[in-house]
């Protein structure tokens, strides 16, 4: 059996895989088994944030592969803790709990959320508040949290205590937010929900709300984070600050990592045995993570932000494009065609794009030379003309 023939006959067909089999990559090239190269504009969905195979990257995780590559969480290691330092060095956040996912960095900041109401309020402030069009993941917990009823199906019962308000009316959230409610969770560009970003002004209200009522912000940038909007985290360019943050994806630059940034609020809550994870903040994952996080400086970031602006002016041009939706190197394109033909066609002409519901989504590695985008976005248009 070849590949494609295995992973149907043995894999679990929870996933639309489109037909490329991975033999190598480099960068933002990849190479399939059939020799083919393709240009990669969805990074693995915001993962790979310095390409495939980075050697900065593969030298920083090579090094503690061979120093030692697991410890249990009872006891203490270098790269977790340099980890949580440089976060919450970068962020003012107080404290981290690591993980191995965005669903499982959410999940920590929902318990979290209700502990620190339990706490001081007792029980019946369990709510998380969440928008509509979010995603948040694939555990129970985080598909409850998930604010679109496609994902309210099949595996009932869902857990209790998530209630939903829409996106950018600050009214109607100013409503949800009752004394039954712990926490607000928002995405500051949602993606998956195909990637809209939210009203600063709504965010601000919703910021000033929260602190108001002592209702805990929880932003989850499992998407948005690391670099990928133009700033480290999306949240500094709203002129708010979280209480909770979650990341992941792009934080591992292409190990599992998740993260759950305490704010001081919350910095006391976790308490011994209240959370754990077996894998969380591994040291090879925070290894990776670490040289990840330390690279991502000024310079990298006006990239983004000008290899961003650059592939908006360029696409918005185009006739067969409605508009250009996101930040930095996470856009959504609203075209004439379908998103998912277009995904397809793509494939054909040797592009890697993504779609977020009826938009192409384009997440580039942040580091994408010039020349590549420029190709990539050749042959985006060449589809678009067609
Ligand atoms: C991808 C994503 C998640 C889930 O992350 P996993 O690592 O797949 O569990 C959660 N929230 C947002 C905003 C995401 O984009």
């Amino acid at each position: 059996m070849n590949t494609f023939e295995k992973d149907s006959t043995y894999i679990a067909h929870a996933y639309g895989r489109l037909p490329v089999e991975f033999a190598r990559a480099s960068g933002s090239e990849v190479f399939g088994s059939d020799g083919k190269r393709y240009i990669d504009l969805g990074s693995g969905i915001a993962v790979n944030i310095f390409g495939h195979c980075d050697p900065v990257w593969t030298a920083a995780v090579e090094k503690q592969l061979h120093t030692f590559a697991h410890t249990s969480n009872y006891y203490y290691s270098a790269p977790q803790a340099d980890l949580a330092e440089r976060l919450c060095t970068r962020t003012g956040m107080a404290r981290v709990f690591f993980s191995n996912s965005g669903a499982e960095a959410n999940e920590c900041a929902i318990k979290t959320a209700r502990k620190y109401a339990f706490d001081k309020y007792g029980k019946g402030r369990s709510t998380i508040v969440t928008l509509t069009g979010s995603f948040h993941g694939r555990t129970m917990a985080t598909l409850a949290a998930t604010g679109q009823d496609a994902f309210h199906n099949y595996f009932f019962p869902f857990p209790e205590g998530f209630a939903y308000t829409p996106a950018n009316d600050a009214e109607a959230l100013k409503a949800a937010l009752d004394g039954s409610v712990c926490a607000l969770l928002l995405e500051m560009v949602q993606g998956e929900g195909g990637v809209n970003v939210l009203d600063r002004d709504f965010v601000q209200t919703a910021a000033a709300l929260c602190a108001e009522r002592d209702v805990l912000l929880l932003v989850d940038e499992v998407q948005t984070g690391n670099g990928r909007t133009g700033t480290l985290y999306a949240y500094e360019q709203f002129g708010v600050k979280p209480d909770i943050l979650t990341t992941a994806k792009g934080l591992g630059g292409g190990l599992p990592i998740g993260a759950t940034l305490l704010g001081g609020k919350t910095a006391g809550t976790l308490t011994p045995s209240s959370h754990g994870s077996t894998f969380g903040g591994n040291p090879v994952c925070a290894a990776g993570a670490l040289s990840v996080i330390d690279r991502i400086d000024d310079a990298l970031l006006a990239g983004v932000r000008r290899k961003g602006a650059y592939i908006r002016e360029k696409l918005e041009k185009h006739p067969a494009v409605g508009s250009v939706s996101g930040m930095g190197l996470m856009l959504g394109i609203q075209t004439k065609k379908d998103a998912k033909a277009v995904c397809a066609r793509a494939l054909e002409k040797g592009l890697l794009v993504l779609t977020a519901k009826d938009k192409v989504r384009l997440l580039p590695a942040l580091n994408i030379p010039d020349p590549l985008l420029e190709e990539g976005l050749e042959i985006l248009q060449s589809i678009l003309d067609e």
